[in-house]
């Protein structure tokens, strides 16, 4: 019912921002300018792999200094707060978002990394329960955008998820490592031999995830793996 109700809405008062309210906005977009300015971007002094922000100074965060991760970076748009966080929250339930915050992904990327070395995007997949519920998977509609904007192929059901797990967020960091152990697969592992892949997602915490995923697809051949997030937390 109150997607129904949100259809109608957006159909009515096509340009209301989604997280003021405000219709002072002439673009067709559901997140004002005022809004999108108010992110908390990480922009300098972040750690160089995993891009957690490191307020004073220095290349490594101290999970970084003591860890080996199969993935060569993580770039991600901001913190995991205020606005941003609204927006991530509200992309799970509505897909009308995908432009905008892809958008926003498609900036970071560029600032931040050579799309030419980039052979593949690999959206990481969600579970078929949750994918079913949602009727989307987000990261593949960030994943999609990119591809329009680079030119380069998505590969979205080549590393699938074969077990169902508990949702990270609600877990610790110890937890989370143990949770997503053998959680993805590569179905053809020829694809991914000898190429360079960025790997998709929403929100990186622990960064397990993407670490898992990378794993998965260096034992199946991949030169480099990257990751975007549009959130760090
Ligand atoms: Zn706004
Ligand atoms: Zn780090």
């Amino acid at each position: 019912m109150s997607k129904i109700v949100d259809v109608l809405i957006d159909f009515l008062f096509p340009n209301v921002c989604i997280i003021c309210g405000s219709n002072a906005n002439n673009i067709k977009s559901p997140v004002c300018q005022t809004c999108i300015s108010k992110i908390d971007y990480i922009k300098m002094l972040h750690c160089v792999t995993c891009f957690q922000p490191l307020p004073d100074g220095g290349a490594h965060c101290w999970q970084c200094k003591k860890t080996k991760y199969h993935f060569e970076k993580v770039i991600a748009v901001g913190k995991y707060t205020g606005v941003l966080r609204d927006l991530i929250l509200k992309f799970k339930e509505r897909d009308l978002l995908k432009d905008a915050l892809g958008e926003l992904l498609l900036k970071t990327l560029t600032i931040n990394l050579d799309a030419s070395l980039i052979d593949y995007i690999v959206p990481v997949p969600l579970s078929r329960k949750r994918e079913f519920k949602r009727g989307y998977n987000q990261s593949v509609l960030l994943a999609e955008f990119i591809s329009n904007k680079i030119t380069k192929d998505v590969i979205k059901d080549n590393l699938v998820r074969v077990k169902d797990t508990t949702p990270q967020f609600e877990l610790n960091r110890e937890e989370r490592l143990f949770n997503i152990k053998n959680v993805f697969s590569v179905k053809e592992p020829l694809t991914f031999r000898d190429k360079s892949i960025i790997i998709i997602d929403d929100i990186a915490t622990t960064c397990s995830t993407l670490e898992e995923c990378s794993v998965i697809l260096k034992r199946n051949g991949a030169k480099k793996v990257y990751g975007l997030v549009l959130a760090r937390d």
